[in-house]
């Protein structure tokens, strides 16, 4: 058998500065003693701490395989100490998306959310791991669709014939917490059909249909779903490899050469435009927006993130680069126009959306007061 490697990356909103808004750097500097004790005792083998708005994200690479219990209780762990930080600055909504007080060997349903791939390491692995904050799960449909799927965005899936079999998606149906696998090009419309509502159906795993290589793997879990009520957003991170009979780490990202909408915003209960930010913009501000994604771009050698001769993870922040200005101005321009309709569909999200929220509460004293009409 092939050493495999694993890439974890496991996110939590632990409390923010300033309201819903930055992961400030006493948090960021927990993640990075917590993670960095356990590459000198081996747990991992290297890693990266950044954030995503006021998400805490681990991005750690090690051989113990997806769903473990040591390293999703490392994570656990480094969010629970990262909590305690945050209550004592009483930073705000300290400790909120951990919804359950005791681990129990995984970090999946107690509130944070983990997007993690097992892979066999081909001669040159480029990976993209995107994070994003004040979006729903669903948030990663359309990119994926238009990456893996889509001739017009992915030159690769008309010219490079190690693509011609198409690829296979894994469709979640949050709802049923059932799932589905479509396979493009054959069934794209099938396909759209189902990810088109990504609130209810969100791509959680991407394959190579003719070998089976998995290529992009994210984080799908609701939190409001978990819950039974409003806890905060999804923010989803996700995993996509690249390169030699997959997509061009340049065709992963030209979907985010336009904006595009996504659920959450302000109190996960908007529409808002997606912007593509550098880690130094990886902060919400107006209307706790609008949704921001980071893109962090690097080599995954010999078990590791491949790393400078001092041990420095070699990472590219993607999106920090003129080359996305025209969608952050589209954001800008769009979010203008949305918040122009304040609470007028399709600002907000639609009734079935919003039942998950706190707005029942507000409704429920004018409940006795419906006649028969
Ligand atoms: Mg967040």
């Amino acid at each position: 058998m092939a050493k495999k490697t694993t890439i974890s990356v496991i996110k939590c909103d632990v409390g923010s500065l300033a309201g819903h808004h930055v992961v400030p750097k006493p948090i960021l500097d927990i993640g990075e003693k917590r993670l960095k004790e356990a590459q000198k005792s081996g747990i991992i083998n290297n890693y990266y701490v950044f954030n995503a708005g006021d998400d805490l994200e681990l991005l750690m690479v090690h051989g113990r395989g997806e769903d473990n219990p040591e390293i999703h209780k490392l994570a656990w762990d480094t969010f629970s100490e990262a909590t305690k930080k945050a209550t004592s600055l009483k930073l705000y909504a300290a400790g909120m998306d951990l919804l359950k007080t005791a681990f129990s060997g995984t970090v999946r349903g107690m509130g944070p959310g983990a997007a993690e791939m097992e892979i066999e390491e081909r001669q040159s692995d480029p990976i993209v791991v995107f994070a994003a904050d004040k979006a729903s799960g669903g948030a990663f449909n359309y990119p994926l669709f238009r990456i893996f799927a889509d001739p017009s965005n992915t030159a690769g899936l008309v010219i490079d014939p190690a693509m011609a079999g198409g690829f296979k998606f894994e469709v979640l149906d949050v709802k049923e917490n059932k799932k589905v696998v479509v396979k493009c090009p054959e069934e794209m419309y099938e396909l759209i059909a189902l990810i088109g509502s990504p609130d209810r159906y969100t791509v959680s795993r991407v394959w190579r249909a003719k070998d089976n290589l998995i290529c992009a793997s994210s984080s799908t879990t609701r939190l409001s779903l978990i819950a039974g009520k409003y806890v905060g957003k999804d923010d989803p991170a996700c995993i996509v490899r690249a390169q030699h009979g997959l997509p061009a780490v340049g065709e992963i990202l030209a979907p985010f050469m336009h904006s595009y909408f996504v659920e959450g915003w302000m109190r996960g209960s908007h529409w808002g435009p997606l912007m593509p930010v550098g880690l130094k913009n990886s902060r919400c501000t107006a209307f706790d927006g609008p949704p921001r994604m980071v893109g962090l771009g690097f080599q995954v050698a010999n078990g590791e993130i491949a790393h400078g001769d001092d041990g420095t993870p070699l990472i590219s922040d993607l999106f920090d680069d003129p080359a996305f200005d025209l969608a952050r101005r589209e954001s800008v321009d769009q979010a203008v126009t949305l918040r122009r309709m304040g609470e007028f569909e399709p600002a907000r999200l639609s009734t079935e959306v919003m039942e998950y929220t706190t707005i029942d509460k507000v409704l429920e004293k004018l409940k006795d007061r419906f006649k028969p009409a």
